[in-house]
């Protein structure tokens, strides 16, 4: 392993990877990843990838709609030789809540006033988009055709490659144990493996940030929270879009091989479990064939878990941390880091090498929150 580096990038998931890739073609010579496990053992390899841009606050509408233009060249961008899969079949939101009708009024006109082509539909009309869809209860949709979802392992994949391509040194199975300060300065990172002299270190590390942000004696307000998600069987193409409900938390897609992928978000306890339970799949199944009453004879074919870092605001935590000269932190995405990831990388990258990024990052930064400056996103499962 290295004894020094220009940077360590903490943290093997989206966020990190995505980072190393733009810092190095940006033209940072010596970018190193730390992974605790293999590639993508955080949420990067649990997720739904699920890429939206209906948004309810202004920094996530163009957060998300400049992460889809990237994805949408992604195989090109990194010269992958494999297929990111990123299909863009639509994301279709129910709304079954006076309130969420109100609400999605609201988000349609800010993200038309930003470009993103979002409509306002009525059941009738969404049924025209989804016509196995149950518009029972439903009071109104909100449908942009330009949504949809990637294969989350190709995409990670791809990100690896090019990164190492151009000289990033990832190693897996190497955990930060501790992070060096001296006088308030970066000075290196300890591993398991030995340590890495360094002046600059990204806290990109999931769920898991907030430990790795006290190794810095810096608080990182994320805490882990598990949500479940399930796979069925493949079966005959029915469902264009995702299908999202906000109140009625769930969201369900129908894969390029046929399957369903789907999962609700009951709040839980802080945890960094990733067991899978029972409940889950009866609630699940509930929800889906409310929907989607067909779905009730498709069988399941496997459930797994994962953890989303939930930010006090959930927005992402972006950018230098004032107290440590040389740390930066990318993280607190929510439940929603996958689709952020190419543009986080490009904007991480960006801020640190002192370059001004393409979308002013400023109010998502780690002060925010000593400031009071909270910025809340009302639209998430
Ligand atoms: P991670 O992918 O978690 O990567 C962080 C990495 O840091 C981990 O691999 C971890 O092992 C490593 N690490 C931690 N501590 C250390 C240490 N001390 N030393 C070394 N390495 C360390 N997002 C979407 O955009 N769309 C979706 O549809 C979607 N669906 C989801 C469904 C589920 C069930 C879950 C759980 C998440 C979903 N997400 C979705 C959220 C998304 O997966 C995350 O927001 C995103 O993957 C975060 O990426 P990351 O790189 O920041 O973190």
């Amino acid at each position: 392993m290295k004894k020094t580096a220009e940077i360590v990038i903490i943290g093997g998931g989206i966020s990190g990877l995505a980072t190393a890739y733009n810092l190095a073609a940006m033209g940072m010579k010596d970018v190193v990843v730390l992974e605790k496990g293999y590639l993508m053992s955080g949420s990067t390899g649990r997720c739904g990838a699920g890429v939206r841009q209906q948004w309810g606050t202004e920094m996530n509408c163009l957060l998300a709609k400049a992460s889809c233009e990237i994805f949408e060249n992604l195989n090109e961008i990194l010269d992958y030789e494999g297929d990111i899969e990123f299909k863009q079949g639509g994301y279709l939101l129910m709304a079954v809540t006076e309130k969420e009708v109100e609400q999605f009024k609201k988000n349609v006109a800010l993200q038309n006033s930003l470009g993103i082509n979002s409509v306002l539909l009525t059941p009738e009309e969404a049924k025209e988009i989804v016509p196995d869809l149950n518009i029972e209860g439903i009071l109104a949709c909100a449908f942009h055709q330009k949504d949809g979802h990637a294969n989350p392992f190709h995409t990670m994949i791809a990100y690896a490659e090019a990164a190492k391509r151009l000289g990033v040194e990832i190693y897996t199975y190497t955990e930060a144990t501790g992070i060096i300060v001296e006088n308030g300065r970066i000075k290196g990172v300890n591993t398991n493996k030995g340590d890495i002299y360094t002046d600059k270190v990204l806290i990109a590390a999931g769920a898991w940030s907030k430990k790795v942000g006290a190794m810095a004696g810096v608080d990182i307000p994320v805490r882990p929270e598990r949500h479940q998600i399930l796979v069925t069987e493949p079966v005959n193409h029915r469902l264009g879009p995702m299908i999202m409900s906000f109140a009625g938390n769930i969201y369900c897609q129908q894969e390029p091989g046929g399957e369903f992928i789907m999962g609700h978000g009951p709040a839980e306890h802080e945890t960094y479990s990733v067991t899978s339970s029972w409940d889950f799949v009866e609630e699940m199944c509930r929800k889906a064939v409310r929907f989607l009453p067909y779905l009730k004879n498709v069988r399941i074919v496997r459930q797994w878990s994962g953890l989303y870092e939930i930010s006090p605001d959930a927005q992402p935590i972006l950018g230098r941390v004032e107290q440590v000269e040389g740390l930066y932190v990318a993280t607190g995405f929510s439940g929603h880091g996958f689709m952020f990831g190419p543009i986080t990388g490009v904007l991480m990258a960006e801020c640190i090498l002192g370059l001004p990024t393409r979308i002013p990052i400023d109010k998502l930064n780690l002060g925010r929150f000593e400031r009071g400056e909270l910025i809340f996103e009302p639209s998430v499962v």
